[in-house]
């Protein structure tokens, strides 16, 4: 019989979990390297087009780009620096509506090794190792929004 090395079961370095609570910064909502664009699935572009009472056609029109095939939020040339459009000082104006992108941040597929997390999520974001720890099954819900 041939031998067959057991495979070790991987352990996450957030098992234990994570304390996050946003702080209301916006940093998340400022455009940067290759974090510079806010996807839409396709329940975003419809949730979105509710909130502004508008088709979806209209939405997609008037707020919308695709990259590399996938839809995402256009930028706004009369808005401020790279901040996403519709980012008011710190304040999503559209938080009630906002993409799953930025309902899942920071916990994305693409932070979730240490050095990415030290990198683009510990240096950038102050909610960081505020609030309550987020379990790691809640982590996974999130990672798993991000890559339906
Ligand atoms: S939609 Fe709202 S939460 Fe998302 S990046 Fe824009 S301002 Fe930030």
């Amino acid at each position: 019989m041939a031998y067959t090395p057991k495979r070790k079961k991987e352990t996450k370095w957030w098992e234990d979990g994570i304390r996050f609570e946003c702080q209301g910064s916006g940093n998340c909502c400022q455009s940067r390297g290759a974090y510079g664009y806010v996807y839409l699935t396709d329940e975003d572009c419809i949730r979105m087009a509710d909130h502004f009472e508008i088709s979806l056609k209209e939405f997609k029109q008037k707020f919308c780009k695709k990259v590399d095939g996938q839809y995402c939020l256009r930028e706004d040339n009369d808005h401020e620096g790279n901040d996403c459009r519709f980012l008011s000082g710190a304040r999503c104006t559209v938080y009630a509506a906002r993409p799953v992108q930025c309902r899942t941040w920071p916990f994305w597929p693409e932070n979730m090794n240490p050095k990415a997390w030290r990198k683009e999520v510990v240096a950038f974001c102050p909610g960081v190792g505020k609030g309550k720890k987020i379990s790691s099954e809640k982590i996974r819900a999130q990672l798993n929004l991000m890559s339906d």
